[in-house]
């Protein structure tokens, strides 16, 4: 064993400073500020180096982690980025974003008695550190084959494809109807988790080695799916989830209840310097207001952070369940709550009141039944518990699900799952039509950028393999 490591029993753990709240509140930027060299060394020298280490085997990517933790707390931080980038297309932004409570970290063996290694900040150091060196080169095939790829959607699923299909050597062209890279990367999760200059210079890096974009493409729309198809040799979907989960009861239609996402993208779109007339307008602004967000996954813990700041006059979360059973990240509840948001655990709405617009939000207690068939427990409203929150704007954060694309691209044999994601050929990718691959959200239904990556990955080597057969075919006749 290295002398380099094992340092958990004499050293604690330390993550990187986080800025105070106060501070936080004040600006979009990342609020977890970079290791310090020393820092990074020493943090992933904690590591024991586990024969069986059950922080790869919880990451969705199988990172060799204990590896690239030794080579840092060796100093061999070019070596390190070498082996997190070989399995890992944005080892950078897992770093800022992967809930690894629940993933590497939340399984890492000296998490029982000592703290777990901080994976995630090393793992983002690391990269950070090689950009700043020059350590990360273009992609760069060893030869070029004609055969033309096309990837619909540019974030990370479609994103770690186009770099492992254009590594191997493939005409690979992304299509976004977005007019920036990056899918929920950049217009989704706001820039105090994952600065957008960090999504954006990936974007160069692709185009750097030969990835092709076609921005403002709205397939099915101005584009036809079955021109596209033409086109290229193969396709690969790897389009997302849009479609936002609504909530109905009365005065659900007044003005001033607005989707997440389209909150979102505006707060994006504002920081990125675009024009946002609905930002301006106050529709689509927090500015001075009393805000509700109702839901407690990722999406809603980003909007109420959103909206404090964008000085909201108080910002309070609605969620059925309580703190323990929320889908959101625990560490993201934490922060909220110190940049000011008011949790209303075990509530849910019944009905926005308001004349030509939402004034309050009368609400429900709610107590948690028995589990279901699921293993979760059930929740029922406790009778006689209303209560009204006072509310200028209300956001619902309520999840999503696919929009119909074979309405959307004309494809009726494009074939959907029970839960309306597309159907694919368990290992490889194939949906029901030939040369028609899959990855990401839209398979797997809302889910984790890491999962996006590790499906954008393998769905690259099943398109690899589908020519190789093609070409094995060809050369038999
Ligand atoms: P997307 O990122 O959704 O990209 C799909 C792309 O396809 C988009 O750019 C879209 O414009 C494009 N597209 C769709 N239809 C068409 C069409 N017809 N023509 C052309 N282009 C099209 N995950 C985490 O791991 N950590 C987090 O902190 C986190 N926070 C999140 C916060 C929010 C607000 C949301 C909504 C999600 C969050 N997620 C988080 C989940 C994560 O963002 C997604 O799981 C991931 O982005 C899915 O990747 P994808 O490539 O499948 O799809
Ligand atoms: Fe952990 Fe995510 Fe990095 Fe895997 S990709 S090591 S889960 S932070
Ligand atoms: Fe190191 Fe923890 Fe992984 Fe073991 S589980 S190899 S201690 S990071």
């Amino acid at each position: 064993m290295a002398e380099h490591m094992l340092k958990f029993v004499s050293l604690p753990q330390q993550t990187p400073a986080k800025r105070a709240a106060d501070d936080r509140r004040e600006d979009f930027n990342e609020i977890y500020d970079e290791f310090a060299p020393d820092a990074a060394a020493s943090q992933a020298s904690r590591c024991s180096q586990c024969g069986i280490p059950f922080c790869s085997v919880n990451c969705p990517l199988s990172n060799n982690i204990p590896d690239w933790l030794k080579l840092t707390a060796e100093g061999r931080l070019e070596e390190a980025y070498e082996l997190s980038s070989a399995t890992n297309t944005f080892p950078e932004i897992c770093g800022r974003i992967c809930p690894q409570d629940r993933l590497c970290e939340g399984n890492c063996v000296i998490e029982k008695g000592f703290e777990s290694v901080t994976i995630g900040a090393v793992e983002r150091y690391v990269t950070d550190t090689a950009f700043s060196n020059g350590w990360v080169k273009p992609i760069l095939p060893a030869s070029e084959r004609e055969e033309s790829i096309a990837i619909i959607g540019a974030g990370p699923a479609g994103l770690a494809a186009a770099e492992k299909l254009r590594g191997k050597g493939y005409q690979v062209t992304v299509y976004d109807r977005h007019d920036r890279v990056g899918g929920l990367l950049v217009y989704g999760i706001p820039s105090f988790k994952l600065e957008k200059e960090i999504v954006l210079r990936r974007w160069k890096w692709l185009e750097d080695g030969g990835v092709k974009f076609v921005l403002n493409a709205d397939i099915g729309g101005k584009l036809p799916f079955a021109e596209l198809r033409a086109r290229h040799d193969a396709v690969l979907l790897a389009t997302g989830v849009y479609k936002a989960r609504d909530i109905g009861g009365p005065g659900a239609g007044l003005p001033g209840i607005v989707k997440a996402l389209d909150f979102l993208i505006t707060s994006n779109r504002k920081g990125l310097g675009d024009e946002v007339p609905d930002y301006e307008s106050g529709l689509l602004n927090a500015a001075g207001k009393d805000v509700v967000v109702i839901g407690g996954g990722d999406t809603a813990m980003d909007c109420v952070r959103t909206a404090i700041r964008q000085d909201a006059k108080s910002v309070t979360c609605l969620y059925r369940r309580d703190r323990q059973n929320m889908p959101g990240s625990l560490r993201e509840v934490k922060n909220a709550e110190e940049e000011g948001v008011t949790f209303t655990w075990l509530s849910a709405p019944e009905a926005f009141l308001g004349e030509d617009k939402v004034s309050a939000v009368r609400a429900v207690r709610m107590h948690l039944g028995l589990p279901d068939a699921s293993g979760r427990q059930s929740v029922e409203p406790i009778e006689g518990s209303s209560f009204t929150l006072k509310a200028d704007l209300v956001i619902k954060a309520l999840g999503f699900d696919p929009e119909d694309l074979p309405g959307a691209f004309n494809e009726p044999e494009l074939k959907l799952t029970g839960w309306g994601t597309l159907k694919v050929r368990p290992g490889s990718f194939e949906t029901s039509l030939p040369g028609v691959f899959a990855a990401g959200d839209i398979v797997r239904g809302a889910s984790l950028v890491v999962w996006a990556i590790r499906d954008g990955r393998d769905a690259a080597a099943a398109i690899h393999r589908h020519f190789q057969a093609a070409h094995r075919a060809q050369a038999a006749e």
